[in-house]
């Protein structure tokens, strides 16, 4: 799954009445509240007390249309992922579904279009990983998608062609380290070879980012092989032995990846506030942040995990706005207020093929002083009111 994968969604128009169920569903069989289908139970007690809340008979046709539709689907489902999104439109029959391997909030969103925050937010933590392991005489290949590890069968080096050398007699110094240098040779023939499976999974499995495996002296040694543009991929190394099993090379790689993400945010972060003091291209705090949702400019919006504030929404051109005025000042539409205006600022940016970044932890509590939510702007154009 990447943003191209979810285009279909962000392109979707809102519809004139209420039809669009979302529904985001944790069927994580590590909590005990899920054993025994107790998801399904979960389901249907969301959908019923959406359901109390309808009164229109067409209504509530359109949304017994899609709960059913979305509770046979579930019903139907073999658990393997952590959590389900499914999106059902009674309008047109569209149905949607993909499987998420985080921990999702269980939560039901009848609307006029769909609820895509959430699936944005965990787009943002699942980015496609390959991890080379490798020893003297050994390369394995991986994957790594949403908490998925694959294994490419790549031809292993010959282990009878180097030597493992171990402590030897001072008296034998001359010759072991005649046998060390081919052996030091001999590595650095098999790390070409790595160089070049590198090399594949970037170009054949669209991997974002590099994970280097095993004992320290050689991931280091292949750290400075890597031609720069490889090199630049890699987010950490991680100490392991060569027959790992695919389950502890994932737990390693979840391990980088969390300490990259975590150090990625607390850049971004400082940056988007830097550049928005200094006026580059950048903007701090909720209002200002709108307006550049509302102006259609922004490249990159970023905002403290779980933030939330209530606002204004015009019905006729979407803008959105912090304070209540007596209509849009875009377009003289009619104001309404909205539960979340963060929310709705990024179903705009993502509708506008803006990234989604979500931080957490010290660079959301940074953020949250600068108001919480900020955002990188598009060039300028000149047709842009400055
Ligand atoms: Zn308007």
């Amino acid at each position: 799954m990447t943003e191209k994968d979810l285009q279909p969604l962000f392109s979707r128009r809102e519809r004139p009445n209420m039809s669009v169920l979302s529904t985001y569903l944790n069927v994580d069989q590590s909590q005990e509240s899920n054993l025994n289908r107790g998801f399904e139970t979960q389901l249907q007690a969301m959908n019923s007390s959406i359901r109390k809340t309808l009164h229109d008979t067409a209504e509530i046709e359109r949304f017994q249309n899609a709960s059913h539709h979305i509770e046979d689907f579930v019903s139907a489902y073999k658990h393997g992922a952590r959590s389900l999104a499914m999106f059902f439109d009674s309008t047109d029959g569209f149905f949607w579904h993909q499987e998420i391997d985080s921990p999702v909030q269980s939560q039901a969103r009848w609307d006029r279009e769909l609820f895509l925050q959430p699936l944005a937010a965990a787009l943002d933590e699942s980015e496609r990983f390959g991890v080379v392991l490798v020893d003297h005489a050994h390369r394995r290949v991986f994957s790594v998608f949403l908490n998925e590890i694959t294994e490419f069968p790549r031809n292993g080096f010959d282990p009878r062609k180097v030597r493992h050398i171990k402590t030897v007699g001072t008296d034998h110094l001359g010759s072991a380290s005649r046998v060390q240098h081919k052996a030091d040779e001999q590595i650095r023939i098999n790390l070409r070879k790595v160089v070049e499976d590198v090399d594949w999974l970037v170009k054949t499995q669209r991997v974002h980012f590099l994970v280097l495996a095993g004992r320290s002296e050689v991931t280091s040694q292949l750290r400075e092989m890597l031609p720069k543009r490889l090199a630049l991929l890699v987010i950490g190394a991680a100490d392991m032995a060569i027959d790992s099993s695919p389950k502890d090379v994932l737990d390693v790689v979840s391990a980088v990846n969390e300490r990259h993400e975590r150090d990625t945010e607390n850049q971004v972060v400082k940056e988007v506030i830097t550049a928005a003091a200094k006026k580059q291209k950048a903007v701090a705090g909720l209002s200002h942040t709108l307006n550049a949702v509302n102006q259609g400019r922004v490249w990159q919006l970023i905002y403290s995990d779980g933030l939330c504030s209530p606002g204004f929404e015009c019905r006729e051109c979407a803008a959105l706005f912090t304070a209540h005025g007596r209509c849009c000042h875009y377009c003289g539409g009619k104001i309404e207020a909205v539960r979340d205006v963060i929310e709705r600022a990024v179903e705009h940016g993502l509708r506008q093929g803006a990234r989604i970044e979500v931080v957490k932890g010290h660079a959301s509590a940074t953020l949250k002083v600068a108001g919480g939510i900020g955002a990188f702007l598009k060039a300028r154009t000149a047709s842009l009111r400055s």
